[in-house]
């Protein structure tokens, strides 16, 4: 009697690991989320770039574990002060003889601070709000 899909020659259930829905055999990505199904994802050069695209909109948009918000903090913090930094030094340099570096370090580090504040922000917001909805959920 066969035990599994190998010995009874039926092919084998390919679902997702993230959204759970059933996969045509021979994708490497997931039509519906985006999420990565075989190693060649994240090997290939276009779907590397996708695969790590979707990690980062997972961690961003649903961060499950407190190391995936402490993760993007150590990231994501250094780029925030350098951006605060630039932004300083831009107005700074603004009030000297030699304003052309500080009309283009200004706006880079205000940008700079934007990303990261934004994505911090959503990690650690989207976080709080599922702790707290794990939390009143028990029945
Ligand atoms: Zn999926």
């Amino acid at each position: 009697m066969p035990t599994n899909c190998h010995e009874s020659g039926a092919t084998p259930l390919l679902l997702c690991p993230s959204c759970g829905k059933q996969q045509a055999h021979g994708q490497h990505m997931c039509r519906d989320c985006g999420s990565p199904l075989t190693p060649f994802a994240h090997s290939d050069p276009v779907m590397g770039v996708l695969s790590r695209g979707f990690a980062v909109q997972q961690a961003t948009t649903n961060p499950r574990k407190l190391i995936v918000v402490v993760g993007m903090w150590l990231c994501l913090l250094p780029m925030c002060l350098l951006g605060l930094g630039w932004f300083i030094c831009g107005i700074v340099i603004l009030f000297s003889p030699d304003r052309v570096l500080g009309l283009v370090l200004t706006p880079v580090g205000v940008v700079l601070i934007c990303i990261a504040t934004t994505i911090l922000w959503r990690t650690t917001s989207s976080y709080v709000r599922q702790q707290r909805g794990s939390g009143t959920r028990k029945e």
